[in-house]
């Protein structure tokens, strides 16, 4: 599955006396099975711009296909959010249902899907995020460590199956040892073939994770590479308040 992102640009509350240009002429490809790595101050439109990639915001300029399938497409709004899943900074606080099961079949649920399938994905979606089924599926979420109720957040979004998953500085909050094994949980889904879309500020990680990284400053796509060719323009990442 390729996502292709042309020219793509976003004002929040177009026309009114306070819209605010975010995001404006972004352009690239998404390939099957890459790890790209969203880097960026502050305020710089990462995202805005992660947002147009699930269909969750729709573009007010330019165009975003996901296999295809335009994001403005009204009536595709659901097969755009099966393919590509998108996990919130702090996904935990979106955490509601009495037990794991319930929390993480939510989704799942709102596709559709009977209850023996939601079951299937749901113990799919816990094995892939490290957490017991038998163990965990009837406790309440809020019982949880931490790093627990991420991985149940994160199993929401797995468990309806998409192809590529975005997720928006995953391991903020988290102790060092949690982060290490949210991270590796990340790569090994990578492993496995899904695309990972991931907003992080931490260099280290673009280094030891990402196969492309891309750039976004002032609402523009100002590097897109490899982390090395990216991090050669260190006086210019610098100069855009990046620590490199
Ligand atoms: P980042 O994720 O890099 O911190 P954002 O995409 O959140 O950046 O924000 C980009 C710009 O858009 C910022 O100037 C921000 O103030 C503005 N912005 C973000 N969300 C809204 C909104 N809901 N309404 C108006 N402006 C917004």
């Amino acid at each position: 599955m390729q996502i292709e992102i042309n020219n793509l640009g976003y004002t929040y509350m177009e026309g009114t006396p306070m819209e605010k240009t975010a995001i404006a002429h972004i352009s690239m490809t998404i390939n099957e099975g890459e790890f790209i790595c969203v880097i960026g101050h502050t305020g710089s439109g990462k995202s805005t711009f992660i947002q147009h990639i699930n269909g969750l915001l729709t573009p007010t300029e330019g165009d975003v296909l996901v296999d295809g399938i335009n994001t403005k497409e009204k009536k595709s709004v659901l097969d755009v959010r099966k393919k590509v899943g998108l996990v919130f900074q702090y996904p935990e606080y979106q955490l509601f249902e009495e037990t794991v099961a319930k929390d993480i079949a939510f989704g799942c649920k709102n596709l559709g899907y009977d209850e023996e399938k939601q079951k299937e994905c749901v113990k799919n979606a816990m094995e892939t995020v490290g957490l017991d089924y038998e163990k965990f599926k009837d406790v309440s979420p809020f019982d949880l460590s931490g790093g627990q109720k991420r991985r149940v957040a994160i199993a929401g979004v797995i468990a309806m199956g998409p192809e590529a998953v975005i997720l928006d500085e995953p391991t903020s909050g988290l102790d060092q040892q949690s982060a290490m094994e949210i991270l590796g949980m990340i790569k090994d889904m990578n492993g496995k073939g899904k695309t990972i879309i991931m907003v992080t500020h931490d260099m280290d990680y673009v280094y030891k994770y990402a196969s492309r990284a891309i750039v976004i400053s002032g609402g523009r796509l100002l590097f897109n590479g490899t982390p090395r060719e990216v991090f050669s323009n260190a006086k210019e990442l610098m100069g855009i308040g990046l620590d490199v």
